[in-house]
């Protein structure tokens, strides 16, 4: 079972990057991120359950295994928290139930605004992605604080050559109303520049992230620092609950894919050996090993 505490699997790639290029993927000249968490879904086991929004907040040792929230027995666990339950950082303003529905933390498909009205509030490189990815379809404006970007000056250019996008800047949002089916903004101009109204039909927000690991800590397992603890076999300090991916620390670790990957395999290959301690694993094939462990 796969618990996501988001509405949907795929951590940072899904979230924050989905139409970034990825480059260091074995195997793939480049890649996005929507693409790379659709591929690996389908590789799933059919049996393989996904539970999402549902952060888990509990895991209880007894007798039989693990109590994760009271829901569920598991006999191991692997803890693959990235950098912790990440939330979108809001539009800090009062919205009607209506309104919320038209203003988005996440895309999936560019494709659903096509010509649409689009607005879109921040400054970092996600903004200037999804800006870039929503002007391929609809008409877009990006709404910034300062007149400088923090993302890729390349990414900037990019935006001002293009005839449907406009820059709005500094601006901050200070309300929003839906008026005549079309979200009706206040921006608050900063300095010497003019307050003014905007039409949308819908935006966008990348104001970045808050993620925190705290609750591990709840949970008894050793911490280095942030991250967790592990040792070569990605055990944690407690038998039966391994670590992978960008959670873990050990020296000389980078924040890459490609790592979180071949720590999964070894996490795995020594939760079999665990759990089958009689049966002579074949190591060099997991086709052979997830026949033992299924039948
Ligand atoms: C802008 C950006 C660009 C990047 N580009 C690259 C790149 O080109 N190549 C590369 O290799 N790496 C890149 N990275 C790094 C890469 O995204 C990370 O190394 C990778 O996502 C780590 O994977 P992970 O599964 O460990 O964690 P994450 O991707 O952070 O996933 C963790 C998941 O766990 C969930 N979660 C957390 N806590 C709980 C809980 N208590 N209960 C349930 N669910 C929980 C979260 O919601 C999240 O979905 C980039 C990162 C960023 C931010």
């Amino acid at each position: 079972m796969i618990f996501d505490s988001l509405s949907e699997v795929g951590g940072q790639p899904q979230m924050l990057y989905p139409f970034k290029k990825i480059s260091d993927i074995p195997a793939y000249n480049s890649i996005n991120g929507t693409a790379l968490i659709q591929n690996l879904k389908s590789g799933l086991p059919k049996e393989t359950e996904i539970i999402t929004n549902h952060k888990v907040n509990d895991i209880k040792k007894n007798a039989d295994g693990f109590v994760l929230d009271n829901v569920v027995l598991a006999k191991s666990i692997i803890i693959a928290t990235g950098a912790g339950a990440f939330k979108p950082k809001e539009l800090p303003l009062k919205m009607s139930d209506e309104i919320q529905k038209r203003v988005h933390y996440f895309i999936k498909d560019p494709k659903d605004f096509a010509n649409q009205k689009i607005g879109v509030f921040g400054g970092g490189n996600s903004a200037l992605d999804l800006a870039i990815e929503l002007a391929n379809y609809a008409n877009v404006k990006i709404i910034h604080r300062r007149n400088e970007f923090r993302g890729l000056e390349l990414n900037v250019k990019k935006l001002r050559s293009l005839t449907n996008v406009k820059i709005l800047t500094p601006y901050l949002p200070k309300d929003i109303q839906l008026i005549n089916n079309q979200l009706d903004i206040t921006l608050k101009g900063i300095g010497d520049v003019q307050s003014r109204h905007e039409q949308f039909d819908q935006i966008v927000v990348a104001y970045g992230f808050k993620a925190n690991n705290r609750f591990i800590k709840n949970w008894g397992i050793e911490l280095n620092g942030t991250n967790i603890a592990v040792d070569p076999t990605m055990k944690t300090n407690i038998d039966g609950i391994y670590a992978a991916g960008d959670v873990v620390s050990y020296p000389g670790r980078v924040p890459l894919i490609a790592l979180g990957f071949g720590e999964a395999q070894i996490a795995i290959t020594s939760i079999m050996r665990d759990l089958f301690p009689e049966k002579t694993l074949t190591i060099h094939s997991t086709s052979i090993m997830s026949k033992m462990c299924c039948k």
